[in-house]
């Protein structure tokens, strides 16, 4: 999963270390879908800025960190990607039935907890969804909250 996380903490640096980051990212990128679709993860994530997961919100923090590496990494072809697609419903679900249980929590509580919530606001600021209303959801977690 390291190699997400490179991807990530590359992202403004020189342009040797950035590409170095995201052919990496690619080598293994059908591999680590396959990991995270047959819910395989290590039981801790270190994520970018050193921000340490255990337990459920580490789900959370893999899939939106891959979602978030395939939108650098792509670019324009983000849109059209088998797997980024399918790694967008895979998170979909889990957010959108969580949804369904709490409709109306918002800030830090709009899914799951202030941890889970956290990395979705990075997604959404990112708008990696294409079948949700990015702003909606970033204005909803930005408000006050219950
Ligand atoms: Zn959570």
């Amino acid at each position: 999963m390291k190699v997400i996380v490179d991807v990530l903490a590359t992202a403004g640096a020189p342009h040797a270390e950035r590409r170095a980051a995201q052919l990496a990212f690619l080598e293994q990128r059908a591999q680590l879908w396959q990991d995270i679709h047959e819910c395989r993860f290590p039981s801790t994530y270190i994520s970018s800025n050193g921000r340490k997961f255990v337990g459920a919100s580490r789900r959370t923090a893999i899939r939106c960190d891959f979602l978030l590496a395939n939108k650098i990494v792509l670019g324009a072809r983000y849109a059209r990607d088998r797997i980024a697609d399918l790694a967008q419903r895979d998170l979909l679900f889990y957010v959108l039935r969580d949804r369904e249980v709490f409709p109306h929590r918002t800030g830090t509580k709009f899914y799951c907890c202030p941890r889970c919530t956290s990395k979705l606001l990075e997604c959404v600021r990112a708008k990696v969804f294409r079948y949700v209303d990015n702003e909606k959801w970033k204005a909803a977690i930005e408000s006050e909250g219950e």
